[in-house]
C-alpha cells in the first residue's frame, strides 16, 4: 500500500498527461493516486481510466487556491464527488478567477516594460489552468530570468508584482465545497507557508472551524521534526493525515511516491478508501 494524495498533470501546471502521469505512479509502485491539479478536475476522467489498467486506486482530488488573513493558502480536496453541481460551479468560478488574475499578472509585467508576455504565457499553458509557473517559462523563454526560482524571486512570488492573489476565495468558503461534495479538505503543504507557528495554528483552528478535516503531514521532503508537529495538531484539532509528492515533473527532488515517511500516531486519510 503506497498512497500518493498529491501531485499535477498538464491540465495544470504539470509536465505529464494524465496517463503519462498515472504510468509513472505505477512504475514508482503508487497503488493509490490522487491527482490534485490546481482549481481543475479536467484530468479525472484520463486518469482514473489509466489506474484501471494499472490497479491503481484513483482518489478524486483538486488543489483548491484560496485566501486565509491575506495569505494564499492551497486546500486539497480528496475523495468528492466529480458530479456534485456546487462544486462544478465553484470549479467553474475558479477557472474564471484564474484567468482573470492571469490577465492582470499579464498587465503589469507589461507595465514593467515586458512585452509580449501574455501571449507567451497563454501559448505555454497551451489549454491548461494558467498560473504562475507557466509566466516563469515566458520570462525564461525571453530570457528576462535565467531559471524558475529566478522569476518567482524578482516577478511572481510574494510582493512581487506578479503576485496577485486578492481575487482567491476565503479558505473557508473553498472547505465549504470540498465537504458538501462529500469530500476530505485538507490543508496542503504546511511547511510552506513562511508563517509562525502562532499563525499557522490559528489558520489551522479556523480551518478546522470551517469544517476542515485533514492535513498533508507529509508533503514531499518534509522535516521530520516539522511533521511530528503537524502530528500532535492533528491528534489536536481532529485532523485525518494525508500525504503526497506534490510531484509536477521529473525532477532531481521530486517523484512519485516518494516522500517523507509518515510517523507514527496518526489517523491516515487513506483507510477513508482502503478496500
Ligand atoms: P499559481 O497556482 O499560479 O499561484 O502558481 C503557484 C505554483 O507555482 C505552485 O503550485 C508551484 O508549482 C509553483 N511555484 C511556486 N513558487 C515557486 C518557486 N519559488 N519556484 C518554482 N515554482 C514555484
Ligand atoms: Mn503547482
Ligand atoms: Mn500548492
Ligand atoms: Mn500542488
Amino acid at each position: 500500500m503506497l498512497a500518493d494524495l498529491h501531485c499535477h498533470s498538464l491540465k495544470s501546471d504539470g509536465d505529464l498527461s494524465p496517463s503519462d502521469l498515472v504510468d509513472r505512479a505505477a512504475e514508482q509502485g503508487v497503488t493509490m493516486l490522487a491527482l490534485t491539479d490546481h482549481d481543475t478536475i479536467n484530468g479525472l476522467a484520463e486518469a482514473r481510466a489509466r489506474a484501471e489498467m494499472h490497479n491503481i486506486e484513483l482518489i478524486s482530488g483538486i488543489e483548491f487556491s484560496s485566501v486565509w488573513n491575506g495569505i494564499g493558502i492551497h486546500v486539497v480536496g480528496l475523495g468528492f464527488d466529480e458530479t456534485h453541481p456546487e462544486m462544478l460551479a465553484a470549479i467553474a468560478r475558479q477557472e474564471d478567477c484564474r484567468l482573470l488574475r492571469a490577465k492582470t499578472i499579464a498587465e503589469r509585467l507589461e507595465k514593467l516594460g515586458i512585452k509580449g508576455i501574455w501571449d507567451k504565457a497563454e501559448a505555454i499553458a497551451n489549454g491548461a489552468q494558467i498560473g504562475r509557473p507557466h509566466f516563469a517559462q515566458a520570462l525564461i523563454d525571453m530570457e528576462k530570468v535565467s531559471n524558475m526560482a529566478q522569476a518567482f524571486k524578482r516577478y511572481l512570488g510574494a510582493g512581487k508584482p506578479g503576485d496577485v492573489k486578492t481575487l482567491w476565495p476565503d479558505i473557508t468558503e473553498v472547505v465549504g465545497w470540498i465537504r458538501e461534495a462529500g469530500g476530505v479538505a485538507v490543508v496542503a503543504h504546511p511547511d510552506k507557508y513562511k508563517m509562525t507557528n502562532t499563525k499557522l495554528k490559528s489558520m489551522l483552528k479556523a480551518f478546522a472551524e470551517a469544517g476542515g478535516n485533514g492535513l498533508e503531514v507529509v508533503s514531499g521532503a518534509t522535516e521530520v521534526t516539522f511533521s511530528r508537529r503537524m502530528v500532535e495538531i492533528c491528534n489536536e484539532l481532529g485532523f485525518l493525515a494525508s500525504q503526497g509528492s506534490d510531484f509536477h515533473g521529473p525532477r532531481p527532488w521530486s517523484e512519485l511516491g516518494k516522500f517523507t515517511k509518515m510517523p507514527e500516531g496518526v489517523n491516515p486519510v487513506w483507510t477513508h478508501w482502503a478496500n
